[in-house]
Formats: structure tokens, sequence, C-alpha cells
């Protein structure tokens, strides 16, 4: 008796000493098949969720805007809860925590834009502008040149700079990119929105071409936003990431009404309708307006820091990696209007927007931590700051990354959850443009899911996150975007979720917690993450863009 029960205590023993090698994270277990074990996505809980984004969309955060105390509070928590799960500090000085310099400016109301024989353009009424160089007075002058969609396409055979000389001149570009025809039905993306119709590409083009200046002419249509919006987001302060020495800068990038640009082309004594129609075909050549552009800009330049958060999971092959990016910051606290209640609230305090998606990348790092084996990848969870501001945490994470650009597999971004209740389709951004997308139709067919399509295609929303700046050095990657299926609903009810966060709540101060929120939908695509991310960094072959995407190239280039 005393025997037998001394024989089952050192069995239990042994059982337990098997469990415990295989559960804790990050003990290297040599000969165990890297993934015979995955994620353990039962710890993914819906009641742990709301615990995170309840702290972290608390108004003692202050809404969480980068360089403020409660943007570092954010940081710090996050960082606690990485170490807390085993994760390795991941940024390059051997912390949690990435500086990320952020150029604070802007630019004096005072600013015109003189062009040709006439009154200079007045800023707000005609045009909005702001600098790529990072100085409190910036002078920029030279010709102006129509340069129609202002695009260089070797995949579309298509270039809107052709044979001109761009140094010490200055750009007029039309947004958007070139409508497809009948005869290239897929001529830029067919009705989807490029990279090359976004204004972010125009900036970068003319910048590479040696522009001084680059002029953008806004029209409703072609932006699908009104004037009022572009007025809005350009003036008062704008955030930049310091410049990097010897890359070209543009000393003037600015946007211009319809209006305003047709009186330009006037000055040279020529038609904007006419120029336009011209440079819809391709082989048309830039146009020398022969008349001058010049600004002087005044501009306050402050420097700051924040930190973008890194946390790694180290692999059994550390030399590559897959990468998970939220962002942590929002919009902060607004001033005080006068008029304003006593009581007023002015505390962005962003749960959906992203406390919703930091609490959900908590959990897959919880269940990746607790995964039975290694992965035979290391796995990076960066919570990036910045967002906000112009996805400047992780532009500067994709120009500084832990590993070179050809070392990542693959890129999964979450920002804002579903709170609405389970889904049949999860939406993942850019699943149609690298071999992530069959990874994951594979999975969603295992789960009874389906991969929704991106529900409004011509308004660019795969250019507009936080993964974007990785795809652009040619990552592989994935975003979350919200879900068209709801369970038991029809159809309309995703858009009128849909809208009316948009409307009501969408950076404002009332996108707060609501005690309503049932979590099991987003639990199921934090599963469905956690599962897909562990997948990739086991996979055979590194995924990799389809070889007609705009962003294949420069990972074809790369030296790694
Ligand atoms: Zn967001």
């Amino acid at each position: 008796m005393r025997t037998a029960f001394w024989l089952a205590g050192t069995a239990v023993l042994v059982i337990l000493t098997v469990l415990s090698a295989q559960e804790r994270p990050g003990s290297p277990r040599p000969g165990a098949p890297a993934s015979s074990a995955g994620p353990a996505l039962d710890e993914i809980r819906g009641e742990d969720m709301a615990a995170h984004l309840r702290f972290l969309s608390d108004d003692l955060f202050e809404g969480r805007a980068p360089s403020t105390r409660g943007g570092q509070l954010a940081a710090n928590y996050l960082a606690a809860q990485l170490a807390l799960l085993g994760f390795a500090p991941g940024a390059a000085n051997g912390s949690y925590f990435q500086d990320v310099p952020i150029v604070e400016s802007a630019i004096d109301p005072s600013f015109t834009l003189s062009a040709g024989q006439g009154a200079p353009l007045k800023y707000l009424d005609d045009v909005v502008a702001f600098s790529g160089v990072q100085e409190p007075q910036v002078k920029a002058a030279g010709e102006i040149v129509f340069v129609g969609h202002g695009i260089v396409a070797p995949e579309y055979n298509w270039n809107d700079y052709a044979g001109a000389d761009m140094k010490g001149r200055i750009a007029l570009i039309m947004v958007n990119d070139p409508p497809a025809t009948a005869d290239e039905p897929q001529l830029f993306g067919g009705p989807a929105l490029t990279y090359y119709g976004r204004w972010t590409y125009k900036y970068e083009e003319a910048a590479r071409q040696g522009a001084a200046g680059a002029i953008l002419i806004h029209t409703n249509e072609s932006a699908t936003y009104p004037w009022q919006v572009v007025q809005s987001s350009w003036s008062g302060t704008q955030y930049s990431i310091p410049a990097v020495a010897g890359e070209p800068a543009l000393a003037l990038k600015a946007w211009v009404t319809d209006a305003a640009a047709r009186e330009i082309v006037r000055r040279a004594g020529r038609n904007l309708d006419d120029l336009r129609k011209a440079a819809l075909g391709r082989g048309a050549k830039p146009v020398p307006l022969g008349i001058q552009a010049s600004v002087a800009i005044s501009q306050t330049v402050e420097r700051k820091i924040s930190p973008n958060v890194i946390g790694v999971l180290k692999g059994a092959n550390a030399g590559q990696a897959v990468i998970y990016t939220s962002h942590y910051d929002h919009l902060g606290m607004r001033d005080a209007k006068p008029g304003d209640p006593p009581d007023t609230d002015r505390i962005y305090n962003g749960a959906i927007d992203n406390a919703s998606g930091l609490s959900g990348m908590l959990e897959i790092a919880q269940s990746l931590s607790r995964a039975g084996s290694l992965p035979a990848r290391s796995i990076y969870i960066v919570f990036t700051t910045a967002e906000e501001s112009g996805l400047l945490g992780a532009e500067y994470f994709s120009t500084h990354p832990a590993l070179p650009a050809g070392a990542w597999a693959g890129k999964i971004n979450i920002d804002s959850l579903n709170m609405a209740g389970r889904t049949k389709d999860i939406v993942l951004l850019g699943a149609e443009r690298s071999t992530l997308g069959g990874m994951a139709a594979a999975l969603a067919t295992e789960r009874g899911r389906v991969i929704g399509p991106d529900p409004e295609p011509g308004r660019g929303y795969f250019f507009r996150s936080d993964h974007f700046p990785l795809a652009k050095v040619g990552i592989p990657a994935l975003s979350l975007s919200e879900p068209t299926q709801f369970a038991g609903k029809d159809p309309a009810f995703a858009k009128k979720l849909r809208d009316e966060y948009n409307d009501k709540d969408y950076h404002q101060p009332s996108d707060e917690m609501r005690p309503d929120w049932d979590y099991a939908g987003a639990v199921d695509d934090m599963r469905f993450l956690a599962e897909l991310g562990w997948r990739i960094a086991n996979a055979p072959e590194m995924p990799a863009y389809n070889p007609s995407e705009q962003f294949a190239r420069p990972r074809a280039n790369a030296t790694q």
C-alpha cells in the first residue's frame, strides 16, 4: 500500500515535471518538433480582455497621447504585461522601449502661395501647406510643372515624370490613380484604390524626383472627402519623424482647392480640364507651365520622444520572425472651449480605438507564451506609438526594425475590435495580396468561417493603418477590419453598426467602454489570429507578396 502510494506519487511527479517543462514559456526543448503544440487558445477570454480594456481606457490615462504622462503609463503597463508573460525585451537597447523621435510643427497661418502674376493664394481658403524640412524658416521657389497623377509605376508601364528634370521645380499633381479602361480593366487595381492614388505616395514620389515642392489638387470626388477635411487635417500641429540626412525632402507640401488649381493654370495661359484629360492616357508628358511658385514658410518646430513597446518570444530560428502590431496611442484631451459646461468630457478614452485592440493583443500574447512548444521563428509583439499622428511609430520601426526587412515572415495588425458578438466572416485587409491570404482562408475553413472582403476597397484602408509602413518595405501584411456578417443578423446590421460608430464615436470623447459589449466575436477573432500567427511562424516557406503586387519589389530588391 505504502509502496503503491509512493509509486503513484512518483508517477504524478514525473507527469508534473513533464508538463511544467512543456508549459514553461520560452524554454528551449531541443529535439522537440517546433509545431507540435500551438498557442493556448482557451486562455483567450472575454473577461480578461474586458479587464485590460477597462484599465487602459480609464480617464486616468487622459487619452494616451504620445509624449504625455498618460501615454507613457499605457506603454509601461504594456511592457509590464509582456514581461509577466515571458516575452523578452525586443528593442535594440535591450529594453522593451524603442524611443521614437517625433517632430511637432505648426505653420504660421500668415502663409501664402505666390503663383505667377496675380494675388497670392490664401491659407485655408485656397491652400494648406506644410514642409518636409523641419526648420523654423523654409523657402521654396521654382517653375510649376503639371505631372498628371504624379505616378511612376513600372508594372503598369506608367511614368508621369518621363523626361522631366524636377530639380528646383514644383510639381502640380492630381490625386487618386488613373481610371481603368475597357482594354485594361485591372489598370491601377480597377475600382480599388492603389497606393499610387494616396496623397502620401504623391509626396514621396515628387521627393524622389528631386522636386522642391509638390502641390496636390483637391477635388471632393477624387479624395472621397470634402475640402474641410483637408483644412482641418493639415492646419494646426503636424507630426512627423525626423528627416533622414541625405534623403530627399520636399520644402513645400501643399494642397490647393480645385478653384485655386484652375486659377494657377489659367495664369499660365492654359486650361486645367485639358491638362487633366491629356493626363489620363499612358504616355502623357509632364507640362512645364512657365510660371513660378514661391513660398516662405514660418513654423514652430518641437522635438519629442515617445516609445514603441516591443517584446519577443524567441523562436528556434531567431533570425526570422512574425510581427504583431497594435497602437496604444490615442488623441489625448481636447482643449476647453468657451461655453463648455464645467463637467464636459474632454478625454479621448479611445476604448474601441484602440484599447480594445491592445486587450486582444495581450490575450494573443498570453496564448502564444503558453504554447506547448517553441515557435520555429520568433514572434514579436509591437505596441506602436503615434499611429493617430500618421503611423509614426510603425514608420520608425520599419526604418529601425529589430531584424532586417527580409527576415519578417509576415505581419498582423489589430486596430479596434468587434464588440457586437460572433460573426461568420473575419475581414483581413491585404489577404488577397500575398500567400498569407491562402493560409488565412485554410484556417477559416477549419473554423467554419470565411475571410470577408474589404467592405470599401475604393477608400484605400489598407494604406491607412499601422501595418502599412511595414507592407511598404515588402513584409506580407494583414490588418483586422470590421466584419460584415453577424451571426443571426441580416447584412444591414453590420453596416448600421459601422455607420453609427463612425458618426458618433470615432475619434470622439464618447469612445468609451460600454457594459453591454459582447466579446464573443472578438474572442473568436483573437483565437484565429493567435493561431494564424503561430502558423506563419512555423510555415516551412517564407510567405510572399503576389509577384504583381506593388510591394513585392522592395523585398525582391532587399539584400537579406
Ligand atoms: Zn486606431
